[in-house]
């Protein structure tokens, strides 16, 4: 019975997932998620009900395109996969405590949509760092105890440590990801928050090693950073659940 429990919260994650899929490629160049149709990015064919189903229609299409057979991107099978995993982290850690249920699935619902925008347009819009940043003091207003004076000394130097390094290496850290990681350094405080830069960085080296090894050249253009701070985010979150447990 908890096995059908689990499959229906995994699907149910997954269905939202492709949702913020939606949200993340659409909004960033100004396309109407409510009244577009789904269509295929390559021969603009319009999608019927059965290929929207989540991670079914992708395996069943082995990846591509039902009409025009290209390939699509694995990000949106990986997104709807995540989502669904996550979701059931969080029913798991949080299902008897409604309200933080409620603020961390907005919160990394927008890690996710953030991931997205990066990973497609190399940018984080400011609307979705702001709506983040709500999400973030909602999440600390639902906690037993919460320490906001260490969480804005957290937020201080997480900012001021990442603005002087983008100031000495432009090509470095971008402006997006420095107020990424400041916001949730409100959420986290400072050691996760370096733990969670640290993580980022071996996984983007991964990412690159691993690019690098299969297309024998550097990569065709700049790798985006907040994937991997999300991911990261996240990865820290549970990891500290656990060690609380
Ligand atoms: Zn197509």
């Amino acid at each position: 019975m908890i096995i059908i429990v689990y499959i229906s919260i995994f699907y149910f994650g997954a269905i939202f997932g492709s949702f913020f899929t939606v949200l993340g490629t659409r909004i960033p160049i100004k396309e109407n998620f409510t009244t577009t149709r789904s269509h295929c990015v390559h021969c603009q064919h319009t999608l019927q009900t059965t290929d929207l189903f989540p991670i079914v229609s992708y395996v069943c299409h082995r990846g591509k395109c039902a009409y025009c057979a290209t390939k699509i991107d694995p990000m949106y099978f990986a997104s709807e996969i995540i989502s669904g995993f996550v979701t059931c982290l969080l029913y798991y850690f949080y299902a008897t405590d409604l309200l933080q249920l409620l603020a961390l699935a907005f919160m990394f619902s927008l890690l996710l949509v953030i991931s997205i925008t990066d990973y497609l347009y190399l940018l984080i819009p400011d609307r979705f760092q702001l709506l983040l940043f709500f999400g973030v003091v909602f999440h600390q207003m639902t906690l037993p105890t919460t320490d906001w004076p260490a969480a804005f000394i957290s937020f201080f130097v997480i900012f001021s440590l990442l603005f002087f390094t983008g100031l000495a290496l432009p090509d470095g850290i971008g402006g997006g990801d420095v107020k990424l990681l400041s916001i949730l350094s409100l959420a986290f405080g400072l050691e996760p928050t370096l733990f969670i830069i640290l993580l980022a960085s071996l996984f983007a080296g991964f990412c690159f090693l691993h690019t690098y090894l299969t297309n024998g050249s550097s990569l065709q253009r700049r790798l985006p950073f907040g994937p991997f701070l999300a991911a990261s985010a996240v990865v820290v979150h549970f990891a500290q659940m656990v060690l609380v447990l």
